[in-house]
């Protein structure tokens, strides 16, 4: 049974922007707030890479000064996220976190003890369903974006999540 959410931030929470973000453009996209306020009873994580930090466009702690300012907008709207983890580093650095690479699920799983058959990974490009995949859990796409790779599902925006998870998980 699906009970727990791993959220891409970038195209799915909040509008695509590049590489740096400032506290103004923390807005949720139209359906977030619709759609995860029916999804109370949900486990909300956020899974994202961030290589601005590694390619000198913004700082870790602009990034998470950023996540902060998501959790709290959202939180305002009754919208609890348990966590969020990011990878900072530059694709060259070839690290073990950034998408479709898996080291930021382990640090899920060792922090909050997730299996993968209680997740569903959602985002908006081919790293976040491979990602998915990697980890063992279902994928939804978001949006509009052309992939390489199938998800499970696809919905235009967490709108459709609710009704989606209720009828297909
Ligand atoms: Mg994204
Ligand atoms: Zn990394």
């Amino acid at each position: 049974m699906v009970t727990t959410l791993l959220l891409d931030r970038d195209g799915v929470l909040i509008r695509r922007l590049g590489h740096a973000y400032t506290l103004a453009d923390i807005v949720p996209l139209p359906g977030v707030v619709e759609g995860l306020k029916q999804l109370g009873h949900m486990k909300i994580f956020v899974v994202s890479n961030q290589s601005g930090v590694g390619r000198g466009k913004t700082t870790i702690e602009e990034v998470q000064s950023c996540n902060n300012r998501l959790m709290e907008v959202l939180q305002s709207q009754g919208i609890t996220i348990t966590d969020i983890v990011f990878c900072p580093h530059h694709p060259d650095e070839n690290c073990d976190c950034r998408k479709p690479k898996i080291g930021m699920w382990k640090e899920l799983e060792r922090r909050h003890g997730l299996t993968s058959d209680e997740c569903v990974m959602v985002g908006d490009h081919d790293v976040d369903v491979l990602f998915g995949q990697a980890v063992g859990c279902k994928t939804i796409l978001v949006g509009d974006e052309e992939t390489s790779v199938e998800p499970t599902w696809k919905i235009a925006s967490l709108s459709e999540l609710p009704a989606l998870l209720a009828s297909a998980v």
